[in-house]
């Protein structure tokens, strides 16, 4: 006969990190400051990695050079294209062991520019977009908005560009109509209402003087060329984002939360970097991987689907004569990407038991897909347990994740790419609240909780 006590023992109960680990509390603020600091100086992919180069150089990784032979705790990183980071910290063991992977994706939804986007309309400027990745259309207009990226001029030089960040630059923003005027607008579906041809950039209202025809548009292209010397058909060789133009702020009396733009997966980004420049000497070979166009099908020569990690391992391989099929078959690999938190707002959307909740840790993902696992890696009950394991005997607080209802939708991440590649993989990451929306929230505790995890990987035997 079981006491009560026993028996209570029995259930699955899991705590809130300020009840299990009220010391985090002050840990993940200071944590976090950090975090905030990249989510301002990374607010796309491009930006993500020469931060996050920065921070690597300053902490001793040396350029990786093919055909060397690096000796244990040398520290190395290469760049794919300006667009991804690889990163490692050589181990004590033999490549043939394997190796410890924390990756995550520097992409986030936003709004790109067009080809040609500079138009006019009745003495408006405008430039047309089109969005990237899984937006909510209506959350787009009436917000500040910020323009960065890169363009090429005819002759091949680069301009870099960044317009509304500091305190002096102008922003721009997309028009909404009027409640007044609103009634047939507000009869539409959310996902009708806000059509992509009219998420159209305000960029300019002054026409140039004595032009008849489009004198605000050649204003527009006046100050481009004054400022950065291009003349239109330049933008067509450009990369040009518009992302949501303030920084991230603590949230709430207790600031026990960030709000910020682009927190997926930037959050998850940060956790694995800083665990790879925390740890120490490592017995498995330590990678981190932060890689680019996950929002559009993780694709193209930046994407996790890209043969240019393969290439880094094969050569980081080839220095201490291991062959990559082997290594992969022995490495493990935590996903770090976001995961839905639960929202009492839209509680309908959830399935309570199995949701990731604020607070309660870093949310491990058995499979994320959609109805029916579609697109999912599905980490097998081994790889589970080895996690679960792992993060209990590092005391770093985590619960199970389920993305919500299983017919209300669902999403893929990066993990189904390692696992294909024969690399044990479990998805793992923060929740975040309104994902994808240009102002996503997180708990303080669940960020710092992913990076525990991260470094508790790296530091397994
Ligand atoms: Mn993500
Ligand atoms: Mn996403």
């Amino acid at each position: 006969m079981k006491t009560t006590e026993e028996l209570k023992n029995l259930l699955y109960k899991n705590e809130t990190v300020a009840d299990a680990a009220p010391d985090a509390i002050a840990a993940a603020q200071d944590f976090c400051e950090g975090y905030k600091t990249f989510l301002d100086s990374a607010k796309t992919e491009r930006e993500a990695t020469a931060y996050s180069e920065k921070l690597l150089t300053a902490a001793g990784y040396q350029k990786f050079v093919p055909g060397t032979s690096y000796a244990p705790g040398t520290k190395v990183y290469t760049i794919n294209r300006e667009k991804c980071v690889l990163a490692a910290t050589i181990g004590t063991k033999n490549l043939e062991e394997g190796f410890h992977l924390n990756i995550a994706h520097i992409d986030s939804p936003r709004l790109d520019l067009r080809p040609v986007p500079v138009f006019e309309k009745t003495g408006i400027g405008y430039l047309r977009t089109h969005y990237y990745g899984g937006v909510r259309k209506y959350q787009w207009p009436t917000i500040p908005l910020a323009l960065h990226g890169v363009i090429y001029r005819a002759d091949g030089t680069r301009v870099n560009v960044c317009i509304g960040e500091k305190d002096d630059d102008p922003v721009f923003c997309i028009t909404d109509l009027l409640p007044h005027l609103g009634a047939e607008q507000s009869k539409k579906p959310l996902g009708e209402a806000i059509p992509a041809e009219t998420l159209n950039i305000l960029v300019g209202s002054q026409p140039l003087q004595g032009e008849e025809k489009d004198a605000v548009k050649r204003n527009v292209l006046v100050l481009l060329h004054e400022k950065y010397g291009i003349c239109e058909e330049d933008l067509i060789s450009a990369e040009l984002c518009a992302v949501p133009a303030y920084e991230a702020m603590d949230i709430g009396l207790d600031r026990s939360m960030i709000g910020a733009y682009g927190q997926d997966d930037r959050v998850c980004a940060y956790a694995a970097l800083r665990a790879l420049l925390d740890v120490g000497q490592v017995q498995k070979t330590a990678v981190c991987l932060l890689v680019d166009k996950e929002e559009i099908g993780s694709v193209g020569v930046s994407g996790m689907q890209s043969a240019a990690f393969d290439t880094f391992m094969a050569d980081l391989c080839a220095a201490s004569g291991t062959r990559r099929d082997v290594c992969y078959e022995h490495s493990f690999c935590l996903s770090a990407d976001v995961t839905a938190a639960y929202d009492p707002n839209f509680a309908e959307a959830y399935e309570k038991r199995n949701s990731a909740r604020f607070n309660y840790g870093v949310g491990l993902c058995k499979y994320t897909g959609a109805r029916g696992k579609s697109e999912a890696s599905d980490a097998s009950a081994e790889v589970v347990a080895r996690v679960r394991r792992m993060l209990d005997a590092n005391s770093v607080l985590w619960q199970m994740a389920e993305l919500g209802k299983v017919d209300y939708g669902g999403g893929g991440t990066i993990a189904q790419y390692m696992a294909n590649r024969n690399i044990d993989t479990l998805d793992a990451g923060v929740p975040v609240l309104s994902m994808h929306a240009p102002f996503e929230t997180v708990s303080k505790l669940d960020c710092y909780m992913t990076y525990k995890a991260m470094k508790a990987l790296y530091e397994e035997m």
